[in-house]
């Protein structure tokens, strides 16, 4: 066992439903020995899955998207049970991103692993030509938080799969059915069983995975894990992908429609409970409409129902944990006794069962705060004014995270200039949280946000490892740098640098006749 986690004593793990508290099932706790045993048949079947044809492999992928458009109502249905969201946000965030992600699977992998030729510019290496492979790692362990048990880990697993290596995956300890469905959909759509495994169990089941024979770890969740996971991959060179947590900023500026930003504020807060890494966090919005958004984001906050997510009448669910509801307690309690002004909500709803929170509007906050340095992931929306653009990229960068960013303009271009200019993984202009469905949108961010990206193009990278075939066009050709060195090599390679290399024509001209006279007067070893 490693340093990282301390070995579980228990033997199974009770999954209860966030808004009920009733049971939902229980998993095992994976030993280690299981863990290894998983990826050490991972590990035998991978070879014989990367040397599938993929029209194959991308009909496998097909027939699971069919299976998961068909049995969308049950899967939606889990989640909302261990996840507490609201069954259509299963539906939207959950279900439909991953049917998505099958089609840019589908469309893209071909072109993203035929081999592609290396143009070489250096014209004493023309007489070779150059291959670039991309070869599967292995074993791919993955490892996923709570907050989007479905999309988060499917998407990952078939971008791993699909370029040809095996995955393990250690679920969330609080949401391993979401995962549990997405195996058996991926073994009926026809998958062989040691291709996809989940090993089930707390964070130490995930430390057994950093510690076994695998090739390359992804890992979403919160910061203080993520350091751990680095840690532990950094001492057996491991690489890694990051996905960790964010305090995403919306600028809110002068010129925009009012309702539609306070709208977009409210759902971006307030949409999973919160949940979500690319949640609203932190609003900065211009003074002189401060006051009519403010309004606006409290009156549509009055009108949202917050209860049970299997109700189709629930906007908001509960947090999935009474961890989340201390931090958003604390995070509340610090902003009001530092001069916040509680604008509607701020109170825990146990009428509604122990992980009800009432959706909370803050104005006048600051970051001396901790709602506005720390991650807070609760249904809160802290906001403040900002006088010029400057102020407000100034703010918005001022934080440890560089997840994504929201800019609210009717000016594109301004939009655009000032997306630039914030240090986050992605910043949509007039839209937020939506770029997690964009398929081929690379997802992950910058600062202690994370390293590397999941989804699209660079997402697809981060499954491969890149391998560089070059064959000489003259085999039997001896290399003009080989040995048969002494003062004749010297003027050859100092004429060959003059022709390549000089801005005078003159010289170069020059160059090139001391470099071929001087070849053909050296004898190569
Ligand atoms: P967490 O860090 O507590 O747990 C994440 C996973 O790591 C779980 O499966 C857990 O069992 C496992 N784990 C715990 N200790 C471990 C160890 N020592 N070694 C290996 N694995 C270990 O996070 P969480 O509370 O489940 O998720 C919420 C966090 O995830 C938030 O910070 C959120 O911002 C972040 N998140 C980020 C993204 C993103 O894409 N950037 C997406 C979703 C969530």
């Amino acid at each position: 066992m490693s340093a990282t986690a301390t070995p579980s004593a228990v033997t199974s793990i009770a999954v209860n439903n966030p808004a009920t508290g009733l049971p939902v099932g229980e998993v095992p706790v994976c030993s280690e020995p299981e863990v290894q045993e998983a990826v050490r048949r991972a590990r035998a079947a991978q070879p014989r899955w990367a040397a599938t044809p993929l029209r194959r492999r991308i009909e496998i992928l097909s027939e699971f998207q069919k299976l998961l458009c068909e049995q969308r109502d049950q899967i939606a249905g889990v989640i909302t049970r261990e996840a507490g969201k609201p069954h259509a946000e299963a539906l939207s965030t959950e279900i439909l991103v991953v049917l998505d992600y099958v089609n840019y699977l589908a469309e893209a992998v071909p072109a993203f692993l035929r081999p592609e030729s290396v143009r070489h510019t250096n014209p004493i290496m023309k007489l070779k030509s150059g291959k670039l492979f991309r070869e599967a790692y292995g074993v791919i362990g993955v490892i996923s938080p709570w907050n989007y048990p479905f999309s988060l880990p499917t998407t990952q697993a078939l971008t791993a799969l699909i370029t040809g290596n095996a995955v393990v995956l250690k679920p969330s300890e609080l949401t391993p059915w979401s995962s549990l469905e997405m195996q058996r959909l991926l073994r009926d759509a026809g998958l062989e069983k040691d291709l996809l495994q989940v090993v089930t169990g707390d964070g130490a089941v995930g430390a057994s995975l950093l510690q076994s024979d695998i090739q390359k770890i992804v890992f979403t969740g919160s910061v203080a894990t993520g350091r751990r996971v680095a840690q532990a991959a950094a001492s057996r060179l491991l690489p890694v992908v990051l996905e960790l947590g964010g305090k995403d900023p919306m600028i809110v500026l002068e010129d925009v429609s009012v309702d539609t930003a306070s709208s977009a504020a409210v759902w971006g807060a307030f949409m999973n409970a919160g949940q979500t890494c690319l949640s609203v966090e932190r609003c900065y919005v211009h003074e002189s409409i401060y006051n009519d958004f403010l309004k606006a984001c409290v009156e549509k906050t009055g009108r949202l129902r917050v209860g049970n997510g299997a109700d189709d009448s629930s906007d908001i669910g509960p947090m999935i944990h009474q961890r989340q509801m201390k931090t958003v307690q604390e995070h509340v309690a610090d902003a009001a006794a530092r001069g916040a002004r509680i604008l509607c909500g701020g109170t825990a709803l146990p009428r509604l069962g122990p992980g009800f929170y009432a959706p909370t509007v803050l104005a006048d906050v600051t970051h001396s705060m901790r709602i506005m340095r720390e991650e807070t992931f609760g249904p809160v929306l802290p906001v403040r004014s900002f006088s010029t653009e400057d102020e407000a990229v100034a703010l918005a960068n001022d934080s440890e995270f560089g997840l994504s960013a929201s800019i609210w303009t009717s000016d594109k271009a301004r939009g655009e200039a000032l997306a630039r200019r914030i240090d986050a993984g992605t910043v949509m202009v007039n839209d937020l949280i939506a770029c997690f469905g964009i398929s081929e949108a690379p997802h992950g961010g910058v600062k202690a946000s994370g390293i590397g990206r999941t989804h699209g193009r660079f997402g697809l990278e981060e499954m491969v490892w890149p391998k560089y075939v070059d064959s000489d066009r003259l085999p039997k050709m001896k290399k003009l740098w080989w040995y048969g060195y002494g003062p004749e090599f010297r003027k050859q390679m100092d004429g060959f640098i003059e022709l390549l290399f000089s801005k005078k024509l003159r010289n170069r001209l020059h160059g090139g006749s001391k470099s071929t006279r001087s070849y053909l007067r050296r004898k190569l070893l």
